[in-house]
C-alpha cells in the first residue's frame, strides 16, 4: 500500500487533504494525525473492520481497547448508556485535552473497539487538525498511538512514518506534538473514579475540578504489583527502545559518577551508550551519545522531548541506554511511568 502525506501547520489547516482524510476513515482506512498529546492511528470508531485493521497495522494485542476520538460534545450521548455527572464536570473543564474518560460503552461501539469490554474510552483531543480530521470522518474515531506496539509513541512525523509507511492509508504531518506524552485515563464506571494512567492532568486537578478524592490505580508505578492493571494495554512492555534502559537515581553528583563508570563498562565490552540527562548535568558525560531531556525544573519540557530522545537512540542504534530518574511532581509522575515501563522496572539507586 502506499501511504500518502500531507503537511500542514495547525493554524493552516489543508482542508483539502483533511477531506480527502476523512474519506479514507469513512470507507474503513486508516490515517495517522497529530493530536496534542502523540501522533494517534486513527480508524472509524463504530467500524468493527477499522478498529481489526489498527490492531493490525500496530501489531497490538486485540485485548488493548482503543481510544474513541470525539471533536464535539453532543457525540458523546449515542456512544455510552449515560453520562456520569462527573463525567460532565471534567469535560467541561479539560475537554478538548489530555483527559481520557472511560464510561459503559453503548451497543453502538463493537467490542472490536473496546478489546471486547463493556466500557469505552472517550476524549476530545485539542488540535485543530485532529478536531478537523474527526469531523470529516463522521465524527467518531478510534485511535490509539500510532507507533508499532511496544515501541515510543511518536511526537513528530517522521516517527510515525518509520513504523507505519506502507501499512496505512495516509499520514497527516502538523510537526511536533505539543505535550509528547498519552494522555490522562480516568475510569467513571466505578464508585470512586481512578486514575488507570497518569499524564498531563494531574491526580490533584481531576480532585479539585470533582471536590472528592480519585484514586490511582496500584499498578500504575509498582512493578511488584500482582493484580492486573485496570486499564488492559499497561501490563505490556511499553514505551521501549531497542536499547537497554536502566534509571539511575540518587543525588545529581552520584548518579553522574554512577553513570559514567556503568558507561565505561558497557564499552569496553563493545556497547554503544547513550544517556539521558539534563541541561545542567549532560556536559558531565562521557557516552556516545548524551541527550539532555531539558530543565529538570521544567518537567513539561521533559515530557515532550523524552520520546523523540528515544526514538533517536534507536536511529543511532545505541544498545545501552541510562537515564537520570526524574521528580514525580506534577506531570512527573507521568513521565517516571513511562521511563519505568521502558526500563522494564529497572532502577538503580545510588
Ligand atoms: P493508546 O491508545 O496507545 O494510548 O492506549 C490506550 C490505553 O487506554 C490503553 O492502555 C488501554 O488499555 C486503555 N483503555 C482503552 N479503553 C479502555 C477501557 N474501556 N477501560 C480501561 N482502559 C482502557
Ligand atoms: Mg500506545
Amino acid at each position: 500500500m502506499e501511504t500518502k502525506f500531507a503537511v500542514m501547520d495547525e493554524k493552516n489547516i489543508d482542508m483539502e487533504a483533511i477531506g480527502q482524510a476523512g474519506k479514507i476513515l469513512k470507507d474503513g482506512g486508516l490515517v495517522a494525525f497529530p493530536t496534542e498529546t502523540v501522533y494517534g492511528l486513527g480508524g472509524d470508531a463504530l467500524n468493527k473492520q477499522s478498529s481489526k485493521k489498527i490492531y493490525a497495522a500496530k501489531g497490538r494485542p486485540s485485548d488493548n481497547p482503543l481510544i474513541v476520538h470525539i471533536a464535539e460534545l453532543e457525540k458523546l450521548t449515542p456512544i455510552v448508556e449515560k453520562i456520569p455527572e462527573q463525567a460532565k464536570v471534567l469535560a467541561e473543564k479539560f475537554w478538548p485535552g489530555p483527559l481520557t474518560m472511560v464510561l459503559k460503552k453503548s451497543e453502538a461501539v463493537p467490542f472490536e473497539t473496546t478489546g471486547g469490554l463493556e466500557t469505552v474510552a472517550v476524549r476530545m483531543p485539542n488540535h485543530p487538525v485532529a478536531l478537523a480530521l474527526i469531523k470529516a470522518a463522521g465524527g467518531y474515531v478510534a485511535a490509539p498511538s500510532a507507533n508499532t506496539s511496544g515501541k515510543p509513541s511518536p511526537t513528530l512525523a517522521r516517527f510515525v512514518q518509520e513504523d507505519m509507511d506502507g501499512r496505512i492509508d495516509m499520514i497527516l504531518d502538523g510537526g511536533q506534538v505539543g505535550i509528547g506524552l498519552e494522555s490522562t485515563i480516568v475510569d467513571l464506571t466505578e464508585e470512586e473514579p481512578m486514575i488507570l494512567r497518569p499524564g498531563y492532568i494531574t491526580k490533584e486537578m481531576l480532585e479539585e475540578a470533582l471536590g472528592v478524592p480519585v484514586a490511582s490505580d496500584r499498578t500504575m508505578m509498582n512493578a511488584d504489583c500482582k493484580e492486573p492493571p485496570k486499564a488492559p494495554g499497561m501490563k505490556y512492555r511499553h514505551y521501549a527502545p531497542k536499547g537497554d534502559l536502566t534509571i539511575i537515581t540518587g543525588e545529581e553528583k552520584k548518579v553522574v559518577e554512577k553513570i559514567n563508570s556503568l558507561t565505561k563498562a558497557m564499552q569496553e565490552k563493545g556497547e554503544k551508550v547513550g544517556v539521558i540527562g539534563t541541561d545542567d548535568t549532560v556536559g558531565n558525560y562521557h557516552a556516545d551519545s548524551v541527550k539532555s531531556a531539558g530543565n529538570r525544573k521544567e518537567e513539561e519540557t521533559i515530557a515532550k522531548e523524552l520520546y523523540r530522545i528515544l526514538r533517536e537512540f534507536d536511529e543511532e542504534e545505541v544498545t545501552v541506554i541510562y537515564s537520570e530518574g526524574f521528580d514525580e511532581n506534577g506531570i512527573g509522575q507521568a513521565i517516571m511511568n513511562r521511563l519505568l515501563k521502558a526500563a522494564g522496572h529497572h532502577v538503580e539507586q545510588v
